[in-house]
């Protein structure tokens, strides 16, 4: 395939570039470096299969070229982060309605089969036990940032599986739960680089709330995998599917979990919500996904476990 990337030179777009080239495809990546970083793709740069537009999709004309040129779309370009959206709410709007409206724009004048990275935001407080695609969104206020990215993912979701129903557009959506791995930053909150940065600095490890909120966490490398798979799934068109890990861990376990993989001296610090984000700011207790729809479509399956996750953000870190 000819791929196209959007915001491939971010954390998860840029192991999808590997992953395609060393598949034999051709990549381009369009990205802003808003988030993105050009470290990511450096590495890339003057291979005849690889190429990398600086912009943003916000700009028509250029995401035009782009796509008219390539067979594929991935579509990843996206303001996130739960800091980041809290610091930049406008910002984020833009690029995640609008932006992504012009991405299937484009997607559908060119008739590319396109995937859509959505989030696992999308269930907002909903604790069930393995959520499933069809389950129930339960959102706090829209007024209140988290939500509002929520919502907006929401919109992108509607407009894709609608691209596809009405127009014919072949476009899956994927609900990422944490995704973690070598290039994640912990700039815009990501609790395992930032806890795994701090180890490493033997400072204290941050945990917000009490630190008895759950999470499940993935390596990049089995979502990267799973995304190059679904794309090229005819089933999958006008279907969601999470991906996600299995292993639940509280935050102030996993905080446990890094100093003693790092052999750190750190402590722990528990900050409050309010102090960590904004006041009012509302987390998520658990969010634990279902992944049997992705596991039948193109076997998605996790080659890591949570140590083997850590261990690879510390290698990357120390280097
Ligand atoms: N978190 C934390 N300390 C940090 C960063 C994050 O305790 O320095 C917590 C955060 O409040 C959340 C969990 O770790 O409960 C996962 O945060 P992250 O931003 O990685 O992902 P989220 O699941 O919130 O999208």
């Amino acid at each position: 395939m000819k791929a196209l990337i959007t915001g491939g030179a971010g954390f998860i777009g840029s192991h999808l570039a590997d992953r395609l080239l060393a598949d034999g495809h051709q990549v381009v990546v369009l990205d802003d470096l808003s988030t993105g970083r050009y470290e990511n793709i450096e590495h890339l740069l003057g291979r005849p299969d690889f190429e990398f537009v600086l912009g943003s999709i916000l700009n028509a004309d250029l995401l035009d070229d782009c796509v008219a040129r390539c067979d594929t779309v991935f579509h990843l370009a996206a303001a996130v982060g739960v800091q980041l959206i809290v610091e930049k709410p406008l910002e984020s709007l833009a690029t995640n309605i609008r932006g992504s409206e012009l991405v299937f724009e484009k997607a559908h004048k060119y008739d590319t089969r396109i995937l859509v990275a959505s989030t696992s935001e999308i269930y907002g407080k909903n604790t069930s036990d393995r959520l499933g695609e069809d389950d129930d969104r339960i959102l706090g206020s829209p007024l209140k940032s988290r939500w509002s990215y929520s919502e907006a993912k929401a919109i992108d979701e509607i407009l894709a599986y609608t691209y596809w129903r009405q127009k014919g557009l072949r476009s899956v959506i994927v609900r990422l739960f944490n995704t973690v791995g070598p290039r994640q930053t912990g700039h815009y909150g990501m609790v395992i680089p930032r806890f795994v940065n701090q180890a490493l600095r033997d400072e204290p490890l941050t945990v917000y709330g009490d630190g008895t909120q759950q999470r499940c966490f993935c390596y990049v490398g089995d979502i990267v995998d799973a995304l190059t798979r679904l794309v090229d799934t005819e089933e999958a068109y006008g279907q969601v599917f999470n991906l996600g890990g299995s292993e639940e861990v509280s935050i102030m376990t996993l905080a446990e979990r890094v100093i003693a993989r790092t052999g750190s001296q750190s402590s722990i610090r528990v900050i409050p919500y309010d102090e960590a984000y904004e006041a009012g700011f509302e987390d998520m207790e658990r969010r634990v996904p279902n992944t049997d729809r992705a596991a039948a479509a193109v076997s998605f399956k996790q080659t890591l476990d949570l140590d083997g996750i850590i261990d690879s953000v510390v290698e990357d870190q120390r280097r």
